[in-house]
């Protein structure tokens, strides 16, 4: 079968490889759509670092380099393992990637998203998502309902970053929100906050495009902080700050103005991943009794289904739409150059690019 694998920065390969085993627990994934990520570019740019180099494998996996890319799939079940009685033959099913230690204080206390040891499938495992198939354990698949298209399967991990995102947050029905950073996972974090009731949310967005498909996706306003002072409109526009701010870039400007765009008693919540300094005084917090909190990924481990199935309910119910983020559809053979390379150019209109192999 064909699938990409990554060498290392810069490198990705689409090569034939044997189709890999299925063992007992496992079920085999015909692929139908896998999303390209920001945590694919980031490899691809500048990794590795959640793929395990040569010398350090990966300790649950036993992985190293090179490794199949792709965690956002979407397929139909060819083959079941011995041992799985939950997941049949011709189903149409997509997979919530985060593997995990089960063992750790973290697995223990129930926030698997945390785990010590997690594995990520298309990061740090065997199998990936772009390829023609993929394996993975049983325990990871998460059925898609009849009526909603296969292919938006591949959507369901990004909604899921915007649900944990959301119900990390606080957010309450009747809340005011503001998104700063319209890619894949702000786009998805409108769509929660709008499904969990949020009325005026307010997205902060430099490309055109992007502030388009929020709209059209929900946002009640949109703002370019490029040429205009968002942080202003917001506090004017709620009478000084809205109730729950979400920083869905990384990066100091985008942080500073969520802080600066919430309430007194208000809530920012970081789903930007990112090392950068951002700049922040105590007395941001303190004085105003302000919140900040980091939302990573989502429910895993015996939990996974949970925020996977909330997304997959949102899509059959039409709450979530994601058509509007896919800007393109393209062959595996075509990932680098008509999927990395065009998601990398800064000018570019995309947002979801979906590799069907
Ligand atoms: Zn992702
Ligand atoms: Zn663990």
């Amino acid at each position: 079968m064909r699938v990409a694998n990554y060498y290392g920065s810069g490198d990705i390969r689409v090569e034939s490889v044997a189709e890999p085993a299925v063992g007992a627990d496992d079920v085999r994934i015909e692929v139908a759509a896998c999303g390209i990520c920001g945590t694919d570019l980031h490899e691809f740019e500048d990794g590795p670092d959640l793929t395990p180099d040569e010398d350090t494998p990966h300790p649950l996996t036993g992985v190293s380099l090179p490794v199949p890319l792709g965690h956002e799939f979407s397929g139909t079940v060819t083959e079941v393992g011995s041992d799985v009685c939950d997941v049949a033959v011709g189903d149409e099913v997509t997979a919530n990637p985060a593997m995990v230690c089960g063992d750790c204080r973290y697995c223990a206390e129930g926030r698997h998203n945390l785990c010590e040891s997690v594995a990520n499938i298309g990061l740090s495992a065997a199998s990936g998502g772009f390829a023609e198939s993929a394996v993975v354990p049983a325990s990871n698949v998460v059925q898609l309902p009849d009526s909603v298209p296969v292919e938006y399967g591949a959507l369901v991990e990004p909604f899921s970053v915007g649900v944990h995102a959301t119900r990390r947050s606080g957010m309450q029905a009747g809340d005011s929100v503001a998104v700063f950073g319209a890619g894949p996972i702000g786009i998805s974090i409108v769509q929660a906050a709008k499904a969990a009731g949020a009325t005026d949310v307010f997205v902060s967005e430099p490309r055109a495009k992007r502030r388009e498909i929020a709209e059209a996706v929900g946002a009640t306003e949109t703002l370019d902080p490029t040429a205009t002072d968002a942080v202003d409109e917001i506090t004017d526009a709620t009478n000084g700050g809205v109730d729950v701010a979400f920083e869905a870039v990384g990066i100091e400007p985008t942080f500073r103005a969520a802080i600066e765009a919430t309430k007194r008693g208000g809530q920012i919540t970081a789903v930007g991943i990112s090392d950068d300094d951002v700049g922040l005084t105590p007395n941001e917090l303190v004085v105003v009794e302000r919140s900040i909190n980091g939302s990573n990924g989502y429910l895993s481990g015996p939990l996974a289904d949970r925020e996977f199935e909330m997304v997959t309910s949102f899509l059959e119910s039409g709450e979530f739409d994601p058509e509007p983020m896919i800007t393109a559809r393209i062959s595996l053979e075509d990932l680098v150059d008509e999927g990395f390379e065009a998601l990398l150019d800064s000018e570019s209109e995309h947002v979801k690019i979906l590799v069907e192999p």
